[in-house]
């Protein structure tokens, strides 16, 4: 099937088996002026892991399945290979969870997730701090570490600390790996509970909804929290809903030790849910097994999958949002659209997520539909920080001085533009 984003594939494909190919191929690349894409799990969403320019070479680094399980400290080591279904083996063992993505699916690489700053669903809990420290070579073929990895690697358990740590990740991920190729990195693990307990506040419309993320996540107790409309809820629960389900449905997962915590939580929600003026529902009419297939969809999301008919497309808008333009944005989408919001930073903005359904054979139709909706929203103060290819240029135009700078540190790291030229993070 032809992507909606790129028009341009790779014209090879090069498998290192370790962080030393990896420099070796970025150094040649650099001698030879080839534009490099790497690529970790290539679960196609946004189609990120294609080039955007033509005569590019892939650098597929799903082979390298390194990890270093730390039980003590909780965390993990991983180099790019390793999938979410593989952490998820690992840590099962020792009673821990890794921290999964909205509709990033299980076979989807864990360190690029982290480093695309995909949307973890504990985002509202634990917030984007899910990497600890990382390796990897720059676009001109050095090395480049921080924390504790940045120093000398003598033994597997130095990796987790660092002053460096999270600011400078997170220059290299909302770039898309335009600066550089990551070798591992160290992630958090969280300590799977026994006990859950999922409730379900309904709501009128998409304001009302944003409002309720707000008032519940002030309590700081929910694990996951979000709202879906009823397109995207049918999806999760995979039926049919009831006409008497709500056109917004909040979900909130409480996670607790033992019954006596689940149920103070509980409590907590159902008097925020009072000063709302609404009702906490602890099952959904006609959906008997919505919570169990909730928490399976959290633990082991399903991808793309999720919202596909045979010979359809689907296609997220991904966006960060506050609550008024979500307010004047929400209409710009047709009334067949999915969308789920998840608050961020207390509800102050929102991972906003609308999308377009489309008949496959329709791309250039759909096209001129995504960058009309986006280029709408952009004007609306939406932003988007991980551009697809089709709206990079637009959201550069708009973020004039953010671009400029991104630049200027791409072109002393990437001298020759060899990494991922064409992609944009701000
Ligand atoms: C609902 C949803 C919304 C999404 N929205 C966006 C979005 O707004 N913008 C967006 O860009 N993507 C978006 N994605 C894609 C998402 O980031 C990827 O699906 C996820 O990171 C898993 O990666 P992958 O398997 O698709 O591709 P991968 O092959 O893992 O590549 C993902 C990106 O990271 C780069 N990369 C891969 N490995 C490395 C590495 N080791 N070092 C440096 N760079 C690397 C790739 O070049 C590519 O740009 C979305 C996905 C979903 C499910």
């Amino acid at each position: 099937m032809k992507s909606l984003f790129t028009d341009h594939l790779p014209v090879k494909v090069l498998k290192p088996k370790d962080a030393k190919e990896v420099q070796k191929i970025i150094k040649k690349a650099n001698k030879d002026k080839t534009p490099l894409v790497p690529t970790s799990s290539g679960t196609n969403m946004q189609d990120t892991h294609l080039p955007n320019v033509k005569d590019a070479v892939m650098v597929d680094l799903s082979g390298m399945k390194g990890i270093y399980f730390d039980k003590l400290n909780r965390n993990a080591v991983v180099e790019p290979g390793v999938t979410f279904a593989e952490l998820e083996k690992v840590c099962k063992k020792a009673g821990l969870r890794p921290l999964t993505a909205i509709d990033v699916p299980k076979d989807a690489s864990v360190l690029s997730t982290y480093l695309e700053m995909m949307p973890l669903y504990d985002w509202p809990k634990y917030h984007p701090w899910e990497m600890l420290t990382m390796e990897g070579y720059r676009a001109d073929g050095e090395r480049f570490a921080t924390g504790q990895m940045a120093m000398e690697q003598d033994r597997p358990d130095k990796y987790s600390w660092g002053v460096s740590f999270a600011q400078v990740a997170r220059l290299f991920c909302l770039a898309q790996g335009t600066l550089g190729i990551i070798t591992k990195v160290a992630v958090t693990l969280k300590t799977d509970v026994p006990k859950k307990d999922v409730l379900y506040y309904s709501c009128r419309n998409i304001n009302q909804a944003a409002k309720a993320l707000k008032a519940f996540i002030a309590t700081e107790e929910p694990h996951e929290i979000f709202a879906v409309n009823k397109k995207y809820l049918s999806e999760l629960l995979n039926q049919k809903l009831s006409v008497s389900v709500a056109p917004w449905t909040v979900v909130i997962v409480n996670r607790g030790s033992d019954k006596a915590e689940i149920a103070y939580k509980r409590k907590d929600m159902l008097g925020v849910a009072k000063q709302l003026g609404g009702k906490i529902q602890t099952s959904l009419k006609g959906a008997s097994k919505a919570s169990d297939t909730i928490l399976a969809e959290i633990k082991s999301p399903t991808g793309a999958a999720l919202h596909k008919k045979v010979g359809m497309g689907w296609a997220p808008i991904v966006t960060v949002s506050t609550a008024q333009q979500i307010d004047k944005c929400s209409g710009l989408v047709p009334k067949s659209s999915g969308a789920i919001i998840m608050p961020l930073q207390a509800g102050g903005c929102f991972y906003y997520q609308p999308d377009l359904r489309y008949r496959e054979s329709e791309i250039e139709k759909v096209r001129k539909t995504y960058k009309s909706i986006c280029t709408k929203m952009l004007k609306a103060g939406v932003t988007f920080p991980r551009p697809s290819a089709l709206i990079a240029k637009e959201v550069a135009k708009q973020n004039p001085t953010n671009f400029k700078l991104l630049r200027s540190i791409k072109k002393a790291v990437d001298p020759n533009n060899i990494m991922n030229p064409g992609k944009l993070g701000l």
